[in-house]
């Protein structure tokens, strides 16, 4: 009995320990908050942040949580007519990268506003920056319950509880956001498996634009017409060398609207 629970005993401190959290550098969800509501409350004229909707929710265990944009411009709060692009930080949860080149990008043109090219872009263009559009995802991995997670938090088994495993893939729970949009939805989440399992990194949903974060860059997008969008991956991992990958997101959205 002594051995059995010695043996219990370390297997939980073993399953504790194996939990890893991320480098505090990176931005937790209220990080970047506390800091786009900063620029916005510093520089009024070319900053503005603007909820562009919220997650659904994994009812029950998880509330609604609200999805920012950041606007740069001049004259910020009017819609003036200028081309409008669109750079979206973070779909997939533990490629967080994005988030962080965003993030990088918005403080420097503020900081350089008054500097070519800048000032011309800020003269010219409207710019949108999402940092992270899977706020769910950035939980699970900023709070290192999982840091290769890759999906929302949606509950597929409908259960109350987040299912999910402390290894890439075979989370029960969940949505891949980024295989979500309506354009070539039809075609699935077949990658790597026979068909739609919902257990698979890239589960598409049950249907097209059926998540929140994907109705919000497509409401966005109907409302602002970019002419251009790049959305940032990185890889959990490292083929990349922890470099990030950008994929348009302008003609999924489009063939929507
Ligand atoms: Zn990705």
């Amino acid at each position: 009995m002594k051995q059995i629970i010695t043996l219990i005993l370390i297997l939980l401190v073993a399953g504790l320990s194996a939990q890893v959290v991320l480098d505090p550098r990176y931005h937790t969800y209220e990080e970047i908050l506390q800091e786009i509501n900063d620029l916005q409350t510093n520089y009024p004229d070319i900053v503005m942040v603007q909820q562009i909707g919220t997650t659904l929710g994994a009812v029950p265990y998880q509330d609604p949580i609200p999805i920012y944009a950041v606007k740069l411009s001049n004259n910020v709060t009017v819609d003036e007519d200028e081309p409008a692009v669109m750079y979206a930080g973070q779909v997939h949860a533990e490629e967080v990268l994005g988030i962080e080149i965003t993030m990088y990008m918005i403080n420097d043109i503020v900081e350089n506003r008054l500097v070519d090219p800048y000032n011309v872009w800020l003269d010219n263009l409207e710019m949108w920056f999402v940092p992270t559009y899977n706020p769910e995802g950035l939980q699970v991995v900023m709070d290192g319950w999982d840091i290769t997670y890759r999906k929302n938090k949606r509950d597929n088994n409908e259960n109350g509880v987040f299912d999910y495993e402390v290894v890439p893939g075979g989370d029960i729970d969940g949505v891949d956001t980024n295989r979500n949009y309506g354009f070539n939805w039809i075609h699935g989440d077949e990658f790597g498996v026979g068909g739609p399992q919902e257990w698979n990194d890239y589960y598409r949903g049950p249907g097209p634009f059926s998540e929140g974060g994907t109705q919000a860059i497509r409401n966005l997008a109907e409302e602002q017409h970019f002419i251009y969008s790049i959305n940032w991956h990185s890889s959990r991992t490292g083929d990349f060398s922890e470099k990030s990958r950008l994929s348009p997101i302008s003609s999924r959205i489009c063939s929507n609207a």
